[in-house]
């Protein structure tokens, strides 16, 4: 199967979609990595968020791949290893700005396609079942109030970055706005995600709740199966 998890920062897509990878032994790709990747590049390379004729050829050059080892699953750059510089609260606002611009969709459009060819994957993104993978099994979108994811970032990021609590909240709510009214592939759930509220759930009973959705679904193509067999 291919199953998708979209939903905005903080709503718990990347703690649930490695434990349901993990549950399935399914690979696990987090898209926002790749935006986060172009943005690095892109920063480095002093190229402007609106130069869409740099972007287009920052985007050629690049050789964005994961590396699974003893840490989890790593973003390379060739062979350069920059997952821990596009963690960084300047890379998630960059990759906010960058991810508007169609060249650059339309580059992470293939590249996720790309991965998403051998089945038996979990997407973590923004649009994943709504434009990348429309036809996807299974899709979930995560969602929980502001306030709450930002307490939840601003945890993650203890000891990686100084910023305070109200901050993170600023940055996630701009990044929210951004995410939700740009014109190309907007953050929504998609018309046939089934949408869960993470507020009050621990992120093993997240995954409970998925696996009880994958079971439903197995079951109804076993039975569609003998129906058409017999
Ligand atoms: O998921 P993460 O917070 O790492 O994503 C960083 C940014 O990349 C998001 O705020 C969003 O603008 C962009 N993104 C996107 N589409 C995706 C994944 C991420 O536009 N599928």
């Amino acid at each position: 199967m291919v199953i998708t998890i979209d939903g905005p920062a903080g709503a718990g897509k990347t703690t649930v979609s490695r434990g349901l990878a993990d549950r399935l032994g399914y690979r696990y790709i987090d898209t926002g990595a790749l935006y986060r990747g172009v943005a690095l590049a892109a920063r480095k390379k002093r190229i402007a968020t609106d130069d869409d004729i740099g972007l287009e050829a920052l985007c050629r050059d690049l050789r964005l791949r994961f590396i699974r080892n003893a840490d989890g699953c790593r973003l390379y750059d060739g062979d350069d290893d920059i997952e821990d510089q596009i963690r960084t609260p300047e890379m998630s606002m960059l990759a906010s700005a960058i991810s508007a611009r169609s060249v650059v969709r339309r580059f992470l459009l293939d590249v996720q396609r790309q991965f998403g060819r051998e089945k038996g994957a979990v997407f973590e993104g923004r649009d994943m079942g709504t434009v990348v993978f429309p036809d996807a099994d299974l899709k979930f979108f995560l969602e929980a109030p502001l306030e709450v994811r930002a307490r939840r970032r601003h945890r993650e990021l203890n000891g990686r970055s100084d910023q305070s609590l109200d901050g993170v909240l600023k940055d996630m709510q701009r990044r929210d706005h951004n995410d939700q009214t740009r014109v190309l592939a907007p953050l929504k759930p998609a018309a046939d995600a089934v949408v869960i509220n993470s507020e009050n759930l621990t992120a093993d009973a997240v995954v409970e709740r998925m696996m009880m959705e994958i079971k439903m679904l197995e079951a109804k193509l076993r039975n569609h199966g003998s129906t058409e067999g017999s």
